[in-house]
C-alpha cells in the first residue's frame, strides 16, 4: 500500500476491520500508522466470537480504535459455553427433538416458544454482554475469563448466514435467529448501534430488524447487492457499509447501488483482512485501504474524495457516537 496521492486533507473512518486477525494482529500499531498516513484515523473493530472478545481490551487502548461485542452467526453455537452463567443449580433439561415430537434432522419452525436450553444459553449470553456494559444484574458473577471486556460502542458483529455449511453441522437457522434476537434486544435496550452480517438471509434479517422498527440503528456491513435490498434496510433505520466490492469494475450491482443510495446513509469499511479490493488480496488488505474505497465512491458519484470523506466520516461518528 503506497501513499502516492499526497498528504491527506480529509479524515476517514474504517467502520469494520478485524485487527485481532493475522496478519493485522502481528503488528497492529504499524497497521494503524500506515492507515493514518492515508487519512484513515478511526477504526471500529467488531468482535465476533468469545476468543475475539478477549482481545478487545488491548485493542481498545490503541489510538483511534473503538471496539464492539457480539456473537457472529458462524460462532452462534458458542452460546453453549455461556450457559454456565445461568442458574447452575437448576439447569433446564437439554432439549431432545425426539421428546418434542420433532422428526430427527428437522428444525422446529417457531421461534415464539424457544427451546429451553437455547433460551437459557441466550440469557447467559445477555448476562455476559451486560456485564461488559457495566450493568451486571444483581447477584450475577461473571465467569473469570470474561471479566476484562471494555464497554462496547456497538453490538456486533451479529447477523444471519444461511450460506454456511448448516448440513455439515455449522449453526442452523433457529440457533442463529435466537442468538441474533437476543443481541438485537440488548442493543435496543442499551441504545447501542448494531453491526450486521448477512449472507443468503436478507428477507429473514429484514424481518428481525423490523421487529424493532424505529428503535434500532446500525450498519448492514460489507454490502454487495443492488439498490433494492439496501433501500429496505435504510427504511428500517440502518446504514449501509460499503467496502472493497465497489472498487471492482465487475461488481456492477453494488457499484450502481453505491452511486444511487443516499450518501448520508453510507459508511465505509474494509473488513480487513477478509475482503480484498481490486488488485489487492484479502490477506493484504489493511484499514488504510478505506481510502481506496472512498476514492472509488467519489469516482462513481462524480464527487470529490473530500466530500465523500466528510459525509461518510460524519455518518460513522454520529451512528457510533465517535469523537470528532
Ligand atoms: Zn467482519
Amino acid at each position: 500500500m503506497n501513499n502516492t496521492h499526497g498528504p491527506p486533507s480529509f479524515q476517514l473512518a474504517d467502520t469494520h476491520c478485524h485487527l485481532y486477525t493475522p496478519p493485522l494482529s502481528q503488528d497492529a500499531p504499524a497497521v494503524l500508522s500506515r492507515a493514518t498516513a492515508r487519512g484513515v484515523n478511526q477504526f471500529i473493530v467488531p468482535a465476533y466470537d468469545i476468543d475475539s472478545w478477549q482481545t478487545m481490551d488491548a485493542l481498545s487502548r490503541l489510538p483511534g480504535v473503538f471496539t464492539t461485542l457480539g456473537l457472529h452467526p458462524w460462532a452462534a453455537d458458542q452460546v453453549a459455553k455461556l450457559f454456565h452463567s445461568m442458574d447452575s443449580e437448576n439447569p433446564p433439561e437439554p432439549n431432545n427433538p425426539q421428546d418434542r415430537n420433532i422428526p430427527p434432522g428437522e428444525q422446529p419452525s417457531s421461534t415464539t416458544n424457544p427451546l429451553p436450553l437455547l433460551a437459557a444459553q441466550c440469557a447467559g449470553l445477555r448476562l455476559e454482554m451486560e456485564t461488559a456494559l457495566s450493568k451486571p444484574p444483581p447477584g450475577f458473577k461473571p465467569s473469570p475469563s470474561f471479566k476484562i471486556i471494555p464497554p462496547p460502542i456497538a453490538i456486533g458483529e451479529i447477523g444471519l448466514d444461511y450460506k454456511i455449511d448448516i448440513a455439515g453441522g455449522q449453526p442452523g437457522p433457529e440457533l442463529q435467529r435466537l442468538v441474533l434476537r437476543t443481541q438485537l434486544e440488548l442493543a435496543v435496550d442499551n441504545n447501542l448501534p448494531v453491526i450486521l452480517h448477512c449472507r443468503g438471509a436478507f428477507e429473514e434479517l429484514l424481518g428481525e430488524i423490523k421487529r424493532f422498527a424505529g428503535r434500532l440503528r446500525g450498519v448492514l456491513h460489507a454490502y454487495s447487492r443492488g439498490s433494492d435490498p439496501a433501500v429496505h434496510f435504510i427504511n428500517a433505520g440502518l446504514h449501509i457499509g460499503l467496502g472493497g466490492a465497489i472498487t471492482r469494475d465487475r461488481a456492477k450491482r453494488v457499484r450502481l447501488a453505491a452511486t444511487n443510495l443516499p450518501l448520508d446513509k453510507i459508511v465505509l469499511e474494509t473488513d480487513a483482512p477478509y475482503i480484498g479490493l481490486d488488485g489487492v488480496l484479502p490477506v493484504d488488505t489493511e484499514p488504510g485501504h478505506v481510502r481506496d474505497v472512498a476514492e472509488a465512491l467519489a469516482t462513481l458519484r462524480c464527487d470529490t474524495i473530500e466530500t465523500i470523506a466528510e459525509v461518510t466520516t460524519n455518518n460513522a461518528r454520529e451512528l457510533f457516537q465517535l469523537p470528532d
